[in-house]
């Protein structure tokens, strides 16, 4: 600020630039709600992740990171993962688990597994192998090839593996292997018909299975994933195929190995009362397990434990209206509840849950390229002299917005525009009139809109209003690529700038990505006042990148996300926080190449490169190009092709 501006501030308060503290930005984006302690906003005004060290708080600006990033050849976007989150959590939920059982001096104990389809990646499973080990945290796999994962990387033989999904030969061999080896291996029956399978594999080697039973469940739940319980959801048996089962395994003479009681309502499940209801119902088929004879011992109440996306502590789709604490109390009384009446033993208690372990870990930080703002262009005081009847009118208008008449010159200014550009269709008004008369009734609107916030009643027209007229702002990112869940089922994360949140954000903006789609947009945001369809953001700085982060996008992102356009897979990064608050980048990975991505869609580069040679070459031969020039052309060809399938600056 030059020194004539700083005085003409102090002299004009109302000229000043608004006051804002990074405290009224934290209330804005509503950090506290949805980073549940792990994130929040500096005195300075930057997004930082907070790690407690015994008695001390350490605060890591993401912007520190992302410039650590900068200097190692990351470029933006980049999935940033802090391991001590994903170790922390681990720890919380177990920690809550064994607090529960403590409490409520239930008599087993709690034995978590990671479902690996939420995030397949080597290194998030090796972490948490690692991470849990120490609380014999296991790994649930849905295929063959996440089973062939959870043999290879879990180490510890009282960490648990449970196989759910479709199983034929070659998996069901597998199972018993890793069972003959030492390590507690669980078939999960989803059919009657695998049970068949099972036990010809079992009796061919030689090796009694471990076998658990999903049942469906009649309770239903709230929230996107209802699909996954209730009478018509497609996993589980029926009550009948259940008994079915029972039947083949007394005849079979193998009911001892029917361990496990299996229940998966659903993910993200927004209301405890879904989840206690759930547990009382598992809590039945299991009672009536033991009763038919089966030794059981094993509850397996899945996923679905949620993250609050929205921050809202409530029971909409993306948040929840419970704690982990309660969660972990819930579920350990109903078992209590419905088990001691009839003095059965309390099973040893699993839950498979993905999404709450590892959301909080990642996020994914993009720059914005550039933003598109609705603002009428510069207009003259006044309509030209010869301009059309409508241009005249227009202006009328403008001068007379006033609190009382909004929607009354909304009406207007509609009207005429849209005459206007009828005229244009045919002919008879020019470009320039055309040109004017959207930038004054763009102006127009822009008044309305000012004083929406004083007006007494406004319609749904003009209540979209703000909507219609705010910015663009496009990011370095796909959403097909990173974000899908947005695309897919309408999911909200959290989003906020990671720096300058000492200054007020004056514009209110949409997010596009760099797909050519018109689905590659974020118009759906959760913040102070709950769902808005624009997010408040700050003016872009001249010279200076301006960066956002997506949080929780830990689970499910990144394997859905597909090539849309050809966006390959981000850089990662993996960092670990230490007690002094510096940082490590303990793992980087650098995204798709273009050779990559096009490799994955049958390309071979190397013909193309090829092929490109041969253009060049030819057009040597013809005299349109000197050869300097061809091979400058290969140079740049061949740096595409090794290059990031994102911006680069
Ligand atoms: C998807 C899935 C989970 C994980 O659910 P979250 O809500 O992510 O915890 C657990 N178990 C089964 C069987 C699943 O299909």
């Amino acid at each position: 600020m030059t020194q004539a501006q700083a005085n003409l501030d102090i002299n004009t308060p109302e000229n000043a630039p608004e006051e804002w503290s990074a405290q009224q930005s934290s209330k804005l984006y509503g950090v506290r709600d949805w980073g549940a302690d792990y994130f929040d906003i500096s005195a300075e005004g930057n997004a930082v992740v907070s790690l407690q060290f015994g008695e001390k708080t350490v605060h890591v600006p993401l912007i520190d990171i992302v410039n650590g990033m900068k200097e190692r050849g990351l470029d933006m976007p980049a999935v940033l993962r802090i391991e001590n989150l994903l170790d922390l959590r681990i720890t919380q939920l177990n920690e809550a688990f064994a607090r529960a059982i403590e409490t409520a001096g239930y008599k087993n104990h709690y034995r978590g597994v990671f479902p690996i389809k939420v995030n397949q990646q080597c290194h998030v499973i090796e972490e948490i192998a690692d991470y849990g080990r120490r609380y014999h945290h296991g790994l649930e796999a849905g295929s063959k090839a996440e089973l062939i994962i959870a043999i290879s990387q879990l180490r510890d033989h009282d960490s648990l593996i449970i196989c759910n999904g479709y199983k034929d030969e070659e998996f069901i061999d597998l199972g018993l292997y890793a069972r003959q080896m030492g390590i507690p291996c669980f078939f999960v029956l989803e059919t009657a018909t695998e049970l068949f399978t099972i036990l010809e594999r079992s009796k061919a080697l030689g090796i009694d299975p471990l076998i658990g039973v999903r049942i469906r469940l009649a309770s239903t739940v709230e929230g996107h994933w209802n699909g996954d319980s209730g009478d018509r959801s497609i996993f589980g048996l029926s009550t009948n195929a259940l008994l079915e089962v029972v039947e083949q395994l007394k005849k079979a003479d193998m009911l001892h190995c029917l361990q496990l009681l299996h229940s998966h309502l659903g993910s993200q499940i927004p209301n405890i009362r879904n989840i206690r209801s759930g547990v009382m119902e598992a809590c039945r088929f299991y009672t009536g397990l033991i009763e038919e004879g089966a030794p059981m011992g094993y509850m397996d109440l899945g996923g679905g434990l949620a993250v609050d996306y929205e921050g809202a502590h409530s029971n909409s789709t993306h948040s929840m209206n419970y704690g982990l604490d309660e969660y972990c109390y819930n579920i350990i009384e109903a078992l209590q509840e419905c088990l001691d009446p009839l003095d059965i033993a309390h099973p040893v208690l699993i839950t498979e849950s993905g999404r709450a372990l590892i959301a909080y870990s990642s996020m994914l930080l993009f720059n914005v390229l550039e933003v598109r703002d609705h603002k009428p262009g510069a207009i003259p005081d006044q309509a030209p002299e010869d301009s059309h009847d409508m241009l005249f009118n227009l202006y009328a208008v403008l001068g007379n917005v006033t609190v009382q008449n909004l929607q009354e010159c909304y009406n207007d200014a509609i009207y005429y525009r849209d005459e206007l550009r009828e005229l244009f269709h045919h002919g008879q008004a020019t470009l320039r009139e055309r040109a004017l008369a959207e930038n004054v009734s763009l102006a127009i609107l822009e008044k309305i809109s000012e004083l929406l916030p004083q007006a007494r009643r406004v319609s749904a027209e003009l209540e979209s209003l703000p909507e219609l007229l705010s910015d663009i702002y496009y990011g370095n990112f796909s959403l097909f690529q990173s974000l899908p869940d947005i695309w897919a089922i309408d999911q909200i994360f959290p989003i906020m700038p990671i720096h300058r949140l000492n200054e007020k954000p004056t514009r209110s903006a949409v997010i596009a990505d760099m797909t050519c789609d018109c689905d590659g947009k974020i118009d759906s945001f959760s913040y102070e006042d709950g769902i808005c369809k624009t997010l408040p953001l700050h003016p872009l700085k001249e010279g200076e990148e301006y960066y956002l982060s997506v949080f929780l996008v830990g689970a499910y992102q990144e394997t859905l996300g597909d090539l849309h356009n050809l966006f390959g897979d981000t850089n990662v990064v993996s960092v670990h926080i230490s007690e002094d608050g510096s940082f490590n980048f303990v793992r980087e990975f650098h995204g798709d190449s273009i050779a990559d991505v096009l490799s994955y869609v049958e390309y071979d580069p190397k013909v193309m490169q090829e092929q490109f040679r041969k253009l060049a070459e030819q057009a040597v031969r013809d005299g349109k190009i000197s050869v300097p020039m061809r091979q400058q052309m290969l140079r740049a060809f061949s740096d595409s092709m090794n290059g990031y399938t994102f911006f680069e600056r």
